[in-house]
């Protein structure tokens, strides 16, 4: 059985990247600092969202005494600053192996920092995995669907043959945007009764999407 689909789309952080209890441990700093309530996994599960201002503001931030730049900087700082103490998911390694094996050829689109985007991909060693990283270029995450499309424009495919994947119910509404299938891994940011409220294609882990013999035939 051919694969059925002849490019995936990865979403970094959170889906091949390993960095949910790393982001708490990041954004409780913030909070420490300000004696604001911390955050554990349910109670980030159940605030963060996008856009991620209103998630910041959920947060108890009090937007008179930090804008929501400043904060922004301030955790994009911090995660920079130890960024090497992530790990990638388990599954990330053999499944990019298999899409690969499977003649499918891969691509990352981020709401990372591009230069950073290439820094990291590359300390894991998986930059020949990919025929393209795009980034974002300032630090605010706004939307990826922009580039998602010019993207998709450029790789000259039909979109029927384009899967996106990722963690987040804005990767679903991205690949919405795209034009092209997206299942969702609940294994970061967005846990999985929320991602399942709005697409039946959620799998546990990347192993699990590995087991798909439609995307990795065997
Ligand atoms: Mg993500």
């Amino acid at each position: 059985m051919p694969a059925r689909y002849r490019h995936i789309i990865w979403d970094w952080n959170g889906t091949l990247l390993n960095d949910v209890d790393f982001s708490i441990d990041i954004m409780n700093g913030l909070l420490r600092r300000r004696g604001l309530p911390l955050l554990d996994r349910a109670r980030y599960h159940a605030l963060f969202d996008f856009p991620v201002r209103d998630y910041y503001y959920r947060l108890g931030f009090d937007p008179a005494r930090d804008s929501f730049e400043a904060l922004s900087v301030e955790f994009i700082g911090g995660y920079d600053e130890r960024r090497w103490e992530c790990r990638l998911h388990s599954g990330t390694r053999p499944a990019l192996t298999a899409a690969r094996a499977a003649g499918i050829s891969q691509s990352i689109l981020s709401a990372y920092r591009q230069e950073t985007l290439h820094e990291i991909v590359a300390h894991f060693g998986l930059t020949d995995f990919f025929l393209r990283l795009t980034g974002l270029d300032n630090i605010y995450a706004h939307s990826k669907a922009e580039l998602g499309r010019a993207w998709v424009a450029e790789l000259g495919l039909p979109r029927s043959d384009i899967l996106m994947v990722g963690d987040t119910l804005h990767d679903l509404d991205v690949a919405a945007e795209m034009g092209v299938d997206c299942v969702l891994v609940a294994a970061g940011h967005h846990p999985e009764a929320r991602l399942r409220a709005r697409t039946p294609r959620v799998v546990p882990h990347l192993e699990a999407l590995l087991a798909d013999a439609e995307i990795f035939p065997t």
